[in-house]
């Protein structure tokens, strides 16, 4: 069964070291004092405490997920992780086309789309981020822009279970900047729609779809509460276990 209940996830990016384990438990002491927490709450720590955070968290409700992977199980790819070493490391999920790797990276959509169908093969939940530019939006591009990446990034094979969709605007992110709540319920109820023209009325019912970009505990609500909104993905708000256990109980 999938939960009702909001889905917050904290990717940390490129930050922390083994004593941030300090934060780590003071999430899941919160939220272990939150007795049923109102959401759910993944970390995505950089690669190099996946390991350990899975193992603290596998007693607690905390989940935790990776920020990449790559599309092969094994082989002669230094530098890069599959998505089998990930669940091994005990990742449930993987953030996949971040704008960060988008751009950082040259990630395109079909690299997005393998990336998703390799973490399917781990058993790992694929998060899929999609957003627009500054740029695209001014120019009145942020439903095109969102429709191709959609549409490409997506695989065929993605279910409601396998796969939640993130919609970040790339302006927003670390900016400080959000979109008004109408604008936010506009994209998620746009995504909610294309994916029904990528997988199919039926197939893409129920699927859940996270805003993120600049959310914080002070403008949580408002995001929260906009429509086809299913919760949060939240960057620099993520790093301190207190502001990310506010956002967690902001509805
Ligand atoms: C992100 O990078 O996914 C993100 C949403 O960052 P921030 O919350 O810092 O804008």
């Amino acid at each position: 069964m999938i939960s009702t209940k909001p889905l917050i996830v904290g990717n940390w990016k490129m930050n922390g070291l083994r004593s941030a384990t300090g934060e780590l438990h003071k999430l899941i002491n919160g939220l272990g004092e939150q007795g049923s927490p109102s959401a759910e709450v993944m970390i995505c720590p950089p690669l190099t405490l996946v390991m350990a955070f899975s193992h603290i968290a596998s007693e607690s409700e905390l989940q935790i997920g990776a920020q990449d992977c790559h599309t092969e199980i094994s082989g002669a790819y230094t530098g890069d992780v599959s998505a089998e070493m990930l669940a091994d490391a005990g990742a449930s999920a993987v953030i996949l086309g971040h704008s960060e790797r988008r751009s950082y990276h040259g990630e395109r959509d079909r690299d997005v789309r393998d990336k998703a169908r390799a973490a399917y093969r781990a058993g790992l939940q694929a998060i899929i981020c999609v957003g627009e530019t500054e740029g695209q939006r001014r120019l009145g591009l942020t439903f095109d822009v969102l429709r191709r990446q959609l549409h490409g990034s997506v695989p065929a094979s993605a279910t409601r279970r396998n796969t939640i969709v993130a919609y970040e605007p790339v302006w927003a992110i670390g900016t400080g900047k959000t979109p008004t709540r109408e604008e936010i319920g506009e994209a998620h109820n746009f995504i909610a729609q294309e994916l029904g023209s990528v997988l199919g009325g039926e197939a893409s019912a129920g699927f859940r779809i996270l805003y993120g970009g600049s959310v914080t505990p002070d403008n949580a609500a408002m995001v929260l509460s906009a429509m086809d909104v299913h919760g949060a993905l939240v960057g620099g708000a993520s790093l301190k276990a207190d502001s990310l256990l506010a956002i967690a109980s902001a509805q």
